[in-house]
């Protein structure tokens, strides 16, 4: 099938590989003209496992296609798929400006039947606001669905390719049928295509998210009070996990969320809620949950130098905001970054995948500096801090940790450690939810 990808971010890259690998023929289209002259050349803006593989073979055998040019784009697409960037706007909700402006242009640029395909996550409603923008200037038949995408980043491509499940908003039976023939081959081991109307699909894909989010600040919160009581958040999360109706996913305390999904998804769902006049007050906690969770590490750290923190060094392990992506939105690391730039000490990171983003981000910032390698991050620091959990960072050689760091000082906000083995390695070591009764 000729598929059209409108958007080539995370969600429209991986999507037009995927869709590319199982045999259709894709375009991808992006206003970045930086962005689209890279894929021409063969290089991949993100790095996301597997990707490259799909990219390379499907690049190359023709069936994947880069431009700028939305017109050029659409020619013969049957299936149209929106993957827009739809950011929190000012008080919180969605800005569905990204979208509705591309339906401004489908509609004056569409000249054959399509289903124009909306994989951005979007509040209820947005389908009708989509087919309300192109029908303004159409002059074909068209159908506007909703199909939420659930890829996590850093298994986006696995995730893509065997999803748990398809959720797919319409009515038209024609879109169905297409829907169905696009998906099968990714579905083959049974796993369910969902089909529903368009706003139960719009809200399915807030749920998910905000059930998450609230998963892992309720965690946070056990952790918290677990550190008081001088209880062990691991055995706990054990001892909860193993009952079915919890589950042992996501049960993972920490130094909060982030990304570029769960934050401003639970806000756009409350800002929903509140359009609607409903108090959705579980929300409200896990979003201040997650604030304050974001600051445990400086916290720690600033309790145990008493606050004296101006002229410091702090050796920082992990920048994305989850292992294996480059993605740094919202991640907990740069919040920690710029807290103790603001309380007078200095931060030398290492990432595997992300120091070119936070680089971006902060320029030539004095305080911060970036390394190559993790060893050397720790280099006359006053201590190390652990943002995010890169598997490079589960075994380290803790010898070059004493002996590089000034003072043999951990404070590990993904608990990649053990604390008893720390003791007795000479270490002070704080971590999440684990009382220093455990210590
Ligand atoms: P992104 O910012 O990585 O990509 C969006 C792309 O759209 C950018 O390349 C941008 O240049 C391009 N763009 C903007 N305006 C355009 C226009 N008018 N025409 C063509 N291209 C245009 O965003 P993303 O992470 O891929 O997210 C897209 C949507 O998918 C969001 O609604 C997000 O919430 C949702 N989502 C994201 C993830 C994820 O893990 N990143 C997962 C599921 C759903």
């Amino acid at each position: 099938m000729k598929i059209a990808v409108v958007g080539t971010g995370y969600v429209g890259l991986v999507t037009g590989v995927c869709f590319a690998e199982s045999g259709n023929e894709v375009t991808c289209i992006d206003i970045d003209e930086k962005k689209i002259s890279e894929l021409k050349a063969g290089r991949l803006p993100i790095y996301e496992p597997d990707l490259d593989t799909y990219f390379k073979r499907s690049s190359n055998e023709g069936r994947l296609n880069f431009t700028t040019d939305l017109s050029d784009g659409l020619k013969g697409a049957q299936a149209i798929f929106l993957a827009l960037p739809t950011p929190p706007g000012l008080d919180g909700s969605a800005d569905l400006s990204y979208i509705l402006g591309a339906a401004k242009d489908l509609g004056t640029l569409l000249d054959h039947y399509a289903v124009i395909i909306n994989k951005s996550t979007v509040p209820v409603g947005t389908a009708e606001r989509v087919r309300a923008e192109i029908q303004k200037n159409a002059k074909i038949e068209f159908d506007v669905i909703s199909n939420p995408e659930f890829l996590r980043e850093g298994l986006a491509v696995s995730d893509f390719m065997n999803p748990d499940r398809v959720v797919i908003g319409t009515t038209s039976q024609k879109a169905k049928k297409i829907m169905k023939e696009l998906y099968e081959p990714f579905v083959k081991e049974g796993n369910p295509i969902l089909f529903m109307d368009e706003r139960s699909a719009e809200m399915t894909k807030y749920a998910a998210n905000a059930f998450l989010a609230m998963k892992i600040s309720f965690m946070n919160e056990i952790a918290n009070l677990s550190e008081k009581v001088g209880a062990n958040v691991d055995d706990i999360r054990l001892g909860i996990g193993t009952d079915d109706r919890i589950g042992k996913r996501f049960l993972f305390p920490g130094i909060g969320y982030g990304g570029s999904c769960f934050p401003k998804d639970v806000m756009a769902l409350y800002k929903t809620a509140e359009e609607y006049k409903y108090d959705f007050k579980i929300l409200r906690a896990v979003t201040e949950v997650n604030q304050l969770q974001k600051r445990t590490i400086f916290n720690k750290v600033s309790d145990y130098f008493k606050g004296d923190l101006k002229g410091r060094t702090f050796a920082l392990w992990g920048l994305a905001f989850k292992p294996d992506t480059d993605d740094i939105r919202e991640a907990p690391a740069l919040e920690l970054i710029d807290l103790l730039i603001d309380a007078g000490a200095s931060v030398r990171a290492f990432d595997p995948e992300a120091a070119v983003n936070v680089k971006k981000l902060y320029g030539d910032t004095p305080k911060l500096e970036l390394t190559d390698h993790q060893y050397e991050a720790l280099k006359e620091a006053d201590a190390l801090l652990i943002a995010t959990e890169w598997d490079l960072f589960r075994s380290p050689d803790f010898k070059t940790i004493v002996k590089e760091l000034k003072q043999p000082v951990i404070f590990d906000g993904r608990n990649l450690y053990d604390p008893h083995k720390l003791k007795k390695l000479g270490f002070h070591y704080e971590s999440i939810g684990r009382s220093s009764s455990d210590v």
